[in-house]
Protein backbone atom coordinates (compact mmCIF):
# COMPACT_ATOMS: atom_id res chain seq x y z
CA UNK A 1 0.00 0.00 0.00
CA UNK A 2 2.75 2.45 0.56
CA UNK A 3 3.61 4.90 -2.26
CA UNK A 4 6.86 3.86 -3.45
CA UNK A 5 7.43 6.96 -5.59
CA UNK A 6 7.38 8.70 -2.30
CA UNK A 7 10.15 9.67 -0.17
CA UNK A 8 11.48 12.08 2.42
CA UNK A 9 14.07 13.92 -0.80
CA UNK A 10 10.25 14.66 -2.29
CA UNK A 11 9.98 17.03 1.41
CA UNK A 12 11.53 20.12 2.67
CA UNK A 13 10.82 19.74 6.65
CA UNK A 14 9.81 22.30 8.74
CA UNK A 15 8.93 22.96 12.74
CA UNK A 16 7.99 20.39 15.03
CA UNK A 17 4.01 20.48 15.53
CA UNK A 18 4.19 17.90 17.79
CA UNK A 19 5.27 14.79 19.67
CA UNK A 20 3.08 11.31 19.97
CA UNK A 21 4.39 8.35 21.54
CA UNK A 22 5.95 6.61 18.38
CA UNK A 23 7.92 10.11 17.07
CA UNK A 24 7.55 13.47 16.22
CA UNK A 25 4.70 15.46 13.65
CA UNK A 26 6.56 18.10 11.27
CA UNK A 27 5.08 20.90 9.37
CA UNK A 28 6.67 19.87 5.83
CA UNK A 29 6.22 21.29 2.14
CA UNK A 30 6.10 18.74 -0.51
CA UNK A 31 8.61 20.31 -3.04
CA UNK A 32 6.75 20.34 -6.36
CA UNK A 33 3.70 20.99 -6.00
CA UNK A 34 4.51 23.50 -2.37
CA UNK A 35 1.62 21.90 -0.81
CA UNK A 36 1.80 21.93 3.19
CA UNK A 37 1.31 18.76 5.09
CA UNK A 38 2.08 17.58 8.59
CA UNK A 39 4.91 14.50 8.56
CA UNK A 40 4.47 11.93 11.24
CA UNK A 41 7.47 10.12 11.97
CA UNK A 42 7.39 7.32 13.40
CA UNK A 43 10.66 4.77 14.63
CA UNK A 44 10.67 1.31 13.80
CA UNK A 45 12.70 0.39 17.11
CA UNK A 46 9.87 1.62 19.46
CA UNK A 47 6.82 -0.22 17.29
CA UNK A 48 9.03 -3.39 17.94
CA UNK A 49 9.06 -2.03 21.52
CA UNK A 50 5.59 -1.36 21.95
CA UNK A 51 4.25 -4.94 19.65
CA UNK A 52 2.02 -2.11 18.23
CA UNK A 53 2.87 -2.80 14.52
CA UNK A 54 -0.69 -4.45 13.67
CA UNK A 55 -2.18 -1.52 15.25
CA UNK A 56 -0.31 0.73 13.23
CA UNK A 57 -1.13 -1.32 9.98
CA UNK A 58 -5.15 -0.88 10.84
CA UNK A 59 -4.25 2.83 11.51
CA UNK A 60 -2.88 3.19 8.30
CA UNK A 61 -5.14 1.46 5.91
CA UNK A 62 -8.30 2.56 7.76
CA UNK A 63 -7.11 5.93 7.57
CA UNK A 64 -6.28 5.51 3.98
CA UNK A 65 -9.31 4.27 3.13
CA UNK A 66 -11.26 7.19 4.43
CA UNK A 67 -12.02 10.97 2.26
CA UNK A 68 -14.56 13.18 4.02
CA UNK A 69 -13.90 16.83 4.95
CA UNK A 70 -14.08 16.04 9.17
CA UNK A 71 -12.02 13.01 8.85
CA UNK A 72 -8.30 13.99 8.49
CA UNK A 73 -6.65 12.49 5.39
CA UNK A 74 -3.73 10.27 4.96
CA UNK A 75 -2.32 10.92 1.58
CA UNK A 76 0.31 8.38 1.40
CA UNK A 77 3.29 6.86 3.18
CA UNK A 78 6.21 5.71 2.89
CA UNK A 79 9.34 4.32 5.12
CA UNK A 80 13.09 3.85 5.11
CA UNK A 81 15.30 1.64 7.24
CA UNK A 82 14.47 3.01 10.38
CA UNK A 83 11.08 4.93 10.53
CA UNK A 84 8.09 5.00 8.56
CA UNK A 85 6.74 8.39 7.35
CA UNK A 86 3.04 9.55 7.32
CA UNK A 87 1.83 12.17 5.30
CA UNK A 88 -1.18 13.66 6.18
CA UNK A 89 -3.44 16.93 6.43
CA UNK A 90 -1.91 19.66 8.14
CA UNK A 91 -4.14 20.64 10.65
CA UNK A 92 -3.34 24.55 11.56
CA UNK A 93 -5.09 25.39 14.43
CA UNK A 94 -4.07 22.04 16.31
CA UNK A 95 -5.94 20.44 18.99
CA UNK A 96 -9.62 20.56 20.37
CA UNK A 97 -8.53 20.03 23.59
CA UNK A 98 -6.03 22.98 24.10
CA UNK A 99 -8.77 25.17 23.01
CA UNK A 100 -11.38 23.78 25.18
CA UNK A 101 -9.13 23.87 27.88
CA UNK A 102 -8.54 27.67 27.52
CA UNK A 103 -12.06 28.50 26.42
CA UNK A 104 -12.86 26.11 29.79
CA UNK A 105 -16.83 25.86 27.44
CA UNK A 106 -17.66 26.09 24.49
CA UNK A 107 -20.84 28.71 23.02
CA UNK A 108 -23.85 25.93 22.03
CA UNK A 109 -23.50 27.34 18.23
CA UNK A 110 -19.84 26.00 18.37
CA UNK A 111 -20.80 23.11 20.21
CA UNK A 112 -23.71 22.18 17.45
CA UNK A 113 -20.87 23.06 14.86
CA UNK A 114 -18.80 20.90 16.01
CA UNK A 115 -21.70 17.65 17.07
CA UNK A 116 -23.12 18.44 13.52
CA UNK A 117 -19.50 17.68 11.82
CA UNK A 118 -18.82 14.54 13.88
CA UNK A 119 -22.27 12.92 12.93
CA UNK A 120 -21.65 13.74 9.80
CA UNK A 121 -18.22 12.28 9.65
CA UNK A 122 -19.75 9.27 11.71
CA UNK A 123 -22.54 8.62 9.03
CA UNK A 124 -19.68 8.25 6.85
CA UNK A 125 -17.70 5.74 8.82
CA UNK A 126 -20.30 3.96 9.83
CA UNK A 127 -21.53 3.55 6.13
CA UNK A 128 -17.97 1.86 5.70
CA UNK A 129 -18.53 -0.25 8.15
CA UNK A 130 -15.56 1.62 10.22
CA UNK A 131 -16.23 2.33 13.80
CA UNK A 132 -13.72 4.86 15.61
CA UNK A 133 -14.10 3.45 19.22
CA UNK A 134 -12.23 6.36 20.75
CA UNK A 135 -13.26 9.37 19.94
CA UNK A 136 -12.36 12.03 22.73
CA UNK A 137 -11.23 15.70 22.13
CA UNK A 138 -7.33 14.91 22.31
CA UNK A 139 -7.91 12.78 18.94
CA UNK A 140 -9.76 15.84 17.33
CA UNK A 141 -7.97 18.35 15.23
CA UNK A 142 -8.68 21.75 13.46
CA UNK A 143 -7.94 23.21 10.16
CA UNK A 144 -7.15 26.93 8.75
CA UNK A 145 -10.58 27.47 8.80
CA UNK A 146 -11.98 25.81 12.66
CA UNK A 147 -12.87 22.90 10.76
CA UNK A 148 -12.94 19.41 12.75
CA UNK A 149 -10.96 16.38 11.96
CA UNK A 150 -11.00 13.04 13.64
CA UNK A 151 -7.67 11.86 13.82
CA UNK A 152 -5.89 9.02 14.97
CA UNK A 153 -7.54 5.76 13.81
CA UNK A 154 -4.87 3.73 16.48
CA UNK A 155 -8.43 2.39 17.65
CA UNK A 156 -11.02 1.65 15.11
CA UNK A 157 -12.23 -1.29 13.83
CA UNK A 158 -13.26 -2.23 10.58
CA UNK A 159 -16.41 -3.73 11.74
CA UNK A 160 -18.47 -6.45 9.30
CA UNK A 161 -21.89 -5.72 8.99
CA UNK A 162 -23.62 -6.95 11.80
CA UNK A 163 -20.90 -8.63 13.93
CA UNK A 164 -19.95 -7.45 17.29
CA UNK A 165 -16.60 -6.67 18.90
CA UNK A 166 -15.44 -7.57 22.08
CA UNK A 167 -12.23 -5.83 22.53
CA UNK A 168 -11.91 -3.35 25.83
CA UNK A 169 -10.79 -0.25 24.58
CA UNK A 170 -10.99 3.31 25.26
CA UNK A 171 -10.67 6.03 27.51
CA UNK A 172 -13.02 5.51 30.37
CA UNK A 173 -14.99 9.00 30.40
CA UNK A 174 -15.90 8.49 26.76
CA UNK A 175 -16.58 4.28 27.62
CA UNK A 176 -20.73 3.39 26.62
CA UNK A 177 -22.32 0.81 29.37
CA UNK A 178 -21.51 -1.88 27.15
CA UNK A 179 -18.05 -1.59 26.84
CA UNK A 180 -17.63 -0.95 30.92
CA UNK A 181 -19.77 -4.76 30.81
CA UNK A 182 -17.06 -5.86 28.37
CA UNK A 183 -20.37 -7.05 26.16
CA UNK A 184 -20.05 -7.12 22.29
CA UNK A 185 -20.46 -3.84 20.79
CA UNK A 186 -20.87 -2.37 17.63
CA UNK A 187 -21.48 1.27 15.63
CA UNK A 188 -23.76 2.67 18.36
CA UNK A 189 -20.60 3.26 20.97
CA UNK A 190 -19.67 6.15 18.62
CA UNK A 191 -23.30 7.41 18.90
CA UNK A 192 -22.84 7.69 22.70
CA UNK A 193 -19.84 9.13 22.50
CA UNK A 194 -21.30 12.03 20.99
CA UNK A 195 -23.72 12.45 23.79
CA UNK A 196 -20.33 12.39 25.78
CA UNK A 197 -18.61 15.31 23.76
CA UNK A 198 -21.70 17.02 23.37
CA UNK A 199 -21.72 17.46 27.00
CA UNK A 200 -18.30 18.07 27.79
CA UNK A 201 -18.10 20.82 24.80
CA UNK A 202 -20.67 22.52 26.59
CA UNK A 203 -19.88 22.48 30.39
CA UNK A 204 -16.36 21.64 30.17
CA UNK A 205 -15.93 18.35 32.03
CA UNK A 206 -16.81 15.03 30.77
CA UNK A 207 -20.74 14.03 33.00
CA UNK A 208 -19.54 10.50 34.54
CA UNK A 209 -16.22 12.37 35.65
CA UNK A 210 -15.52 11.11 39.28
CA UNK A 211 -12.52 10.93 41.14
CA UNK A 212 -12.21 7.25 41.21
CA UNK A 213 -12.33 4.81 38.26
CA UNK A 214 -15.04 2.58 39.86
CA UNK A 215 -16.78 5.05 40.57
CA UNK A 216 -17.23 6.41 37.13
CA UNK A 217 -18.10 3.05 35.89
CA UNK A 218 -20.86 2.66 38.17
CA UNK A 219 -21.89 6.06 37.09
CA UNK A 220 -21.34 4.90 33.22
CA UNK A 221 -23.85 2.39 34.37
CA UNK A 222 -26.50 4.16 36.09
CA UNK A 223 -26.47 6.86 33.42
CA UNK A 224 -26.01 9.28 35.87
CA UNK A 225 -26.34 12.56 34.13
CA UNK A 226 -26.49 15.70 35.69
CA UNK A 227 -26.73 18.83 34.18
CA UNK A 228 -25.48 21.62 36.33
CA UNK A 229 -26.97 24.92 36.63
CA UNK A 230 -24.43 26.67 34.97
CA UNK A 231 -23.78 27.69 32.54
CA UNK A 232 -26.68 27.68 31.07
CA UNK A 233 -27.52 25.47 28.61
CA UNK A 234 -31.41 24.99 26.44
CA UNK A 235 -33.59 22.62 26.98
CA UNK A 236 -33.14 21.43 23.31
CA UNK A 237 -29.14 20.87 23.54
CA UNK A 238 -30.04 18.49 26.67
CA UNK A 239 -33.05 16.63 24.60
CA UNK A 240 -30.06 15.85 22.23
CA UNK A 241 -27.67 14.56 25.03
CA UNK A 242 -30.45 12.60 26.63
CA UNK A 243 -31.09 10.67 23.65
CA UNK A 244 -27.84 10.17 22.97
CA UNK A 245 -26.64 9.00 26.44
CA UNK A 246 -28.84 6.09 26.63
CA UNK A 247 -28.30 2.54 27.77
CA UNK A 248 -30.08 0.53 25.40
CA UNK A 249 -27.54 1.20 22.28
CA UNK A 250 -30.47 0.64 19.64
CA UNK A 251 -32.23 2.76 21.29
CA UNK A 252 -29.50 5.79 20.43
CA UNK A 253 -30.01 8.61 17.92
CA UNK A 254 -27.89 7.65 15.63
CA UNK A 255 -25.63 10.04 13.62
CA UNK A 256 -28.31 10.81 10.87
CA UNK A 257 -30.93 11.58 13.08
CA UNK A 258 -28.72 13.89 15.11
CA UNK A 259 -27.93 16.25 11.93
CA UNK A 260 -31.62 16.69 11.87
CA UNK A 261 -32.05 17.17 15.51
CA UNK A 262 -33.95 20.69 16.16
CA UNK A 263 -30.99 22.22 18.05
CA UNK A 264 -28.34 21.28 15.39
CA UNK A 265 -30.74 22.50 12.72
CA UNK A 266 -30.92 25.48 14.57
CA UNK A 267 -27.46 26.50 15.82
CA UNK A 268 -25.01 24.37 13.14
CA UNK A 269 -22.74 26.52 11.11
CA UNK A 270 -23.63 24.63 7.70
CA UNK A 271 -19.74 25.39 6.39
CA UNK A 272 -18.76 23.38 9.74
CA UNK A 273 -15.98 26.17 10.41
CA UNK A 274 -15.50 28.05 13.69
CA UNK A 275 -13.10 30.81 12.68
CA UNK A 276 -12.70 33.20 15.92
P1 LIG B 1 0.13 11.92 17.60
O1 LIG B 1 1.42 11.23 17.48
O2 LIG B 1 -0.83 11.59 16.49
O3 LIG B 1 -0.50 11.77 18.97
O4 LIG B 1 0.42 13.48 17.41
C1 LIG B 1 1.08 14.24 18.37
C2 LIG B 1 0.64 15.69 18.30
O5 LIG B 1 1.04 16.25 17.04
C3 LIG B 1 -0.87 15.87 18.32
O6 LIG B 1 -1.33 15.93 19.63
C4 LIG B 1 -1.07 17.18 17.59
O7 LIG B 1 -0.88 18.28 18.46
C5 LIG B 1 0.05 17.16 16.58
N1 LIG B 1 -0.43 16.68 15.28
C6 LIG B 1 -0.55 15.40 14.87
N2 LIG B 1 -1.02 15.32 13.62
C7 LIG B 1 -1.21 16.60 13.21
C8 LIG B 1 -1.70 17.19 12.01
N3 LIG B 1 -2.08 16.44 10.98
N4 LIG B 1 -1.78 18.53 11.93
C9 LIG B 1 -1.41 19.30 12.99
N5 LIG B 1 -0.94 18.80 14.16
C10 LIG B 1 -0.84 17.48 14.27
Amino acid sequence: MADEEWSLADFEIGKVIGEGKFGKVYLAREKQSGYVVALKVIFKEKLKKYRFHAHLRREIEIQHSLDHPNVLRLFAWFHDQTRIFLVLEYAARGELYKMLKSLHHFSEKRVATYVASLASALVYCHKKHVIHRDIKPENLLLDVDGRLKIADFGWAAELQAHVKRQTMCGTIDYLAPEMVEKKAHDQSVDNWTLGILCYEFLYGFPPFEAEDQHDTFRRILKVDVVFPSSPYISPEAKHLISKLLVKDSSKRLSPQKILTHPWIVENADPSGCCKQ
